[in-house]
């Protein structure tokens, strides 16, 4: 049986990696059968994470992380995990494969998913026209006309993006004002070949075979309009990815994984969780990387705790919540 099971390829599990496998607790990474990496993998130039002051490419600083990990002795499988046991003392993590796996703790940094529009040609038209990535299809909109839809960082990032392909890139927003940075906004306005399409939501998707447009309703007049597309892609936020759990860990109001305070402890006595399937604030590769060292921190004082309490899990949780409380109240007196 492993110490440490992380499942999770993005920023937090990649750190948690590391931190564990430094402590020797040779962790086990299960990274996904398709896209090693996480959502930074869709990512152009990362600009904002710390100790990369010419930016660096998402897949890259991913690379450069799976390389960190393995580097202290991590093992990296590439498969899903489909099904999860973690009551009692021994978790267990079944595997698309059909393997299985066993440790006595559990990191869960699945991230997040894409967010759909929820209108019934999303599925058909997905990858004919329709995409959610726009570093991987750009490409294929080479002097085209396409559209994003959103008012994000991502979306003004994807939009600028694509103007290295496309003709004319519109952004459909359902308000007047945009959520994105202040930088952000600025490099979309300024891109002569990007046009804002305000208080427009986007009621239906043309094309049997492939995108040739989008239903417009302005948000404020109900007014109905088309508008011809070659391409849509929407980048309207993500969600935590927590199929996994549900009924098993409990979960916030806002869909995430609910932890106890700063830490990473989930409601299971030895799963812990870091990421953007805890956060739905700040979201950042820079934030779920510190996410990932405090549940493997956590898992560390919980494996050493399980030792002191002859592996029972709510004992070893209990004693692990209760130095780490003891440490808060050693420094809140020093400050006095
Ligand atoms: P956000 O949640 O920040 O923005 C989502 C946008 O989509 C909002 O403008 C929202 O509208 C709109 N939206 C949400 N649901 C719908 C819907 N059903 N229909 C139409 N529009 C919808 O997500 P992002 O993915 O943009 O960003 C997530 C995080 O990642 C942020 O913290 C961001 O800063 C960060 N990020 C940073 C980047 C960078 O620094 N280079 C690049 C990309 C992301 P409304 O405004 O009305 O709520």
């Amino acid at each position: 049986m492993r110490d440490i099971i992380i499942i999770g390829s993005g920023p937090a599990g990649f750190t948690a990696a590391i931190y564990a496998a430094r402590a020797e607790l040779k962790p086990l990474l299960i990274a996904s059968s398709v896209e090693i990496g996480g959502e930074l993998m869709n990512t152009t130039e990362v600009e904002n994470f710390p100790g990369f002051p010419e930016g660096i490419m998402g897949p890259d600083l991913m690379g450069k992380m799976q390389a960190q990990a393995e580097r202290f002795g991590t093992e990296v499988v590439y498969d899903d995990v489909v099904e999860l046991d973690v009551d009692g003392p021994v978790k267990r993590v079944k595997l698309g494969n059909g393997g299985e796996h066993e440790a006595k703790a559990i990191i869960f940094a699945t991230g997040s998913a894409y967010r759909k529009l929820g209108l019934p040609e999303e599925e058909r038209l997905s990858g004919h026209g329709l995409s959610w990535c726009a570093t991987c299809d750009g490409f294929f909109f080479r002097e085209k006309t396409i559209a994003v839809v959103g008012g994000g960082d991502s979306a003004m990032e994807e939009a600028t993006f694509l103007t290295r392909f496309a003709d004319k890139v519109y952004v459909i927003h359902r308000r007047d004002s945009l959520k994105a940075s202040k930088i952000m906004q600025q490099r979309a306005f300024d891109n002569p070949k990007i046009e804002f399409v305000w208080n427009a939501a986007v009621d239906a998707i043309h094309g049997d075979t492939a995108v040739t447009g989008v239903t417009l309703r302005d948000t404020v007049s109900g007014e109905v309009s088309a508008l011809d597309l070659d391409g849509l892609f929407v980048a309207i936020g993500n969600d935590p990815r927590t199929h996994l759990v549900h009924g098993k860990l409990d979960l916030t109001p806002e869909g995430t994984i609910a932890v106890d305070g700063r830490s990473s402890r989930t409601s299971v006595p030895g799963v812990f969780a870091a990421g953007d399937v805890i956060d739905p604030i700040y979201r950042q590769a820079v934030t779920a990387a510190g996410s990932g060292t405090v549940a493997a921190l956590d898992a560390e004082h919980y494996l050493a705790a399980l030792e002191d309490t002859s592996g029972d899990p709510s004992a070893a949780s209990a004693e692990a919540a209760e130095v780490d409380e003891l440490v808060a109240v050693d420094l809140a007196d020093a400050a006095r």
